[in-house]
């Protein structure tokens, strides 16, 4: 591949396709702009329950919804809701009504043990929880870690289920049609609406203030001319995509709900995704599109009970969240004949979350192992490091997030003067302006997708009475993509179990932060003369 400039001049790369005008909308404006196309069209059905809604009874239940939580609870315009949830039919509804009622969503990963959900519910200063009864248990420990009752709303329940004490059921509070409630004054487009967790370039998670102009942004920039994933909803017919990425990050939340939803496809609902169900899934509800993580992709090419005819509703598929190795790509492509076109996408929650995005409608526009062109109103450019070929890329567009939550110097760090986002990635871009993720700048490891935040799993290792000092990075997994990896220094005269740091971490973190690269102990981890841990080194050693 021969590369499209010298970064040397950072020069400022603009997208190829035409500017878009994007209009002043709300969240829900957007949704349901077109929703006399679709009204009595089943708009999400579980995957496990068949439980389902159309389109017009999610309508009705948001506004019924939004309407209860102003009237119902002592919340004001601006105030934070915590979602809790797997990805179930009631998600659309707890997520938009609250958006309607002029409330802040935080999603937060329903795997999450207490003290993980203490953290994001108190950062975010949450004052509403909508969770379904399996997780409550933890819910309820992590309010206790906070010292604090936080009113819970349970979504899911059986009619005939009581609350359990000190709740309201969802239903309650979406089947009231008196509550047409617009007690608060109309929300703004630079209103943050929903608040994502992210560690971005280094550090703890942090709120990601999205606004609602940022992510309708975003859905005009994907539904853009150029770049738009056809769909052939129309008639009778309705496209079909299974939700199993987590509805609770911004890929599921935004790229596949809010995206495909407003475009009248039926969502299939997977709240726990098992790989053997995948067939039923496929013969079942014969899918048009599959969004998924590289992992995914993997298994499908490993698994050979999955045949090319079983995919042969599927006439896309979109990976992204992390890097897709070309080897993979020229695999699919082998095992589906081509039939299939297999696309990536690159973004960030910190970008609503799309950026670079491959499309078959220009020319150039699938590379194998490459992330695509930048979409419309977006500028790109690239900061060069050690190698002139390539440097860390920065991006900017009307997707770029407000800044992050009560984090001012965060926030400075990461977005530069004239609104540049630092991605803290590394990219280079060809003489068709196509760009290629090569590897990563900041501390984030990627392990199936989710983030995990070395800080976090530092901290807890700290915590460990023979540790003195430790360090994580991610390293290669062939089924995860990365796995977490310890490297940690013994108080002198101690020694320790490596075994039994793995086992400390474990009962401390959701299963998918496990130190599955190992754990190993050094006499020092390397750092620079600012403090700073030098992760590179540790990857090599
Ligand atoms: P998140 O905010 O959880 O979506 O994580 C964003 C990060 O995931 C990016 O900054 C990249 O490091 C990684 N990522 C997302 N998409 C891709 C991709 N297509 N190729 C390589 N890395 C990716």
């Amino acid at each position: 591949v021969s590369v499209g400039a010298k970064f040397s001049d950072n020069r400022v790369i603009k997208s190829k396709a035409a500017n878009l005008i994007i209009p002043n909308q709300l969240i829900p404006d957007y949704i349901w702009q077109d929703l006399g196309k679709w009204h009595d069209k089943t708009a999400v059905v579980c995957f496990e329950t068949g439980k389902s809604y159309t389109f017009n009874e999610v309508y009705l239940k948001c506004r019924n919804l939004a309407g209860s939580l102003q009237r119902k609870f002592s919340l004001e315009k601006g105030d934070t809701v915590a979602v809790i949830l797997p990805n179930v039919v009631d998600f659309p509804v707890a997520f938009l009504g609250a958006i309607q009622a002029g409330l802040v969503v935080t999603t937060v990963n329903p795997l999450h043990n207490a003290d993980e959900m203490a953290r994001q519910l108190s950062d975010s200063g949450a004052k509403i929880i909508f969770t379904v009864r399996d997780i409550l248990t933890v819910v309820n420990t992590a309010m206790s870690i906070l010292g604090e009752k936080i009113p819970t709303v349970i979504a899911e329940a059986q009619p005939g289920d009581c609350s359990p004490q000190g709740c309201v059921k969802m239903s309650e509070l979406c089947d009231n049609s008196n509550n047409n409630g617009n007690a608060f004054p109309e929300g703004s487009p630079d209103d943050v609406a929903i608040l994502p967790y992210s560690s971005g370039t280094t550090g703890f998670p942090k709120g990601v203030q999205l606004t609602h102009r940022n992510v309708v942004s975003n859905l005009y920039q994907m539904s853009s001319p150029d770049f738009i994933v056809n769909l052939k909803t129309e008639g009778s017919f309705q496209d079909v995509i299974p939700v199993f990425l987590p509805l609770f990050h911004i890929y599921g939340m935004v790229g596949i709900f809010l995206n495909f939803f407003a475009q009248g496809c039926k969502l299939v609902m997977i709240p726990n995704f098992i790989g053997s169900q995948f067939i039923k899934l496929l013969q079942y509800y014969q899918p048009t599109l599959l969004f998924a993580v590289p992992p995914m992709i993997v298994v499908v090419l490993n698994n050979p009970k999955i045949k090319v005819d079983d995919l042969k509703s599927v006439r896309t598929i979109i990976s992204a969240a992390a890097p897709l190795g070309s080897l993979s790509v020229e695999e699919f492509n082998d095992k589906s004949s081509g039939k299939i076109t297999l696309l990536q996408m690159y973004g960030m929650t910190e970008t609503s979350p799309l950026t670079l995005m491959q499309t078959p409608k220009l020319a150039n526009g699938t590379k194998i192992g490459g992330s695509g062109f930048l979409i419309p109103n977006t500028e790109a450019q690239i900061i060069p490091q050690t190698s002139a070929q390539s440097g860390e890329l920065l991006v900017r567009g009307p997707q770029i997030m407000k800044g992050y939550h009560n984090n001012p110097e965060a926030t400075r760090d990461a977005i530069l003067q004239d609104g540049w986002l630092r991605t803290g990635d590394i990219c280079y871009y060809d003489e068709h302006q196509h760009f290629f993720i090569t590897d990563r700048l900041k501390e984030l490891i990627k392990v199936k997708g989710f983030q995990v935040a070395p800080a976090e799993l530092e901290e807890i290792l700290m915590s460990h009475s023979a540790v003195v000092d430790a360090a994580v990075v991610g390293i290669p997994h062939p089924v995860h993509g990365e796995a977490p990896k310890a490297f940690i220094v013994v108080k002198k005269g101690q020694s320790v179990n490596t075994d039994h740091v793995k086992e400390f971490v474990a009962a401390k973190v959701s299963s998918y932060k496990r130190l599955v690269g190992g754990v190993v102990v050094t006499e020092k981890i390397p750092r620079n003369c600012a403090g700073k841990i030098l992760r590179n080194e540790l990857k090599n050693m």
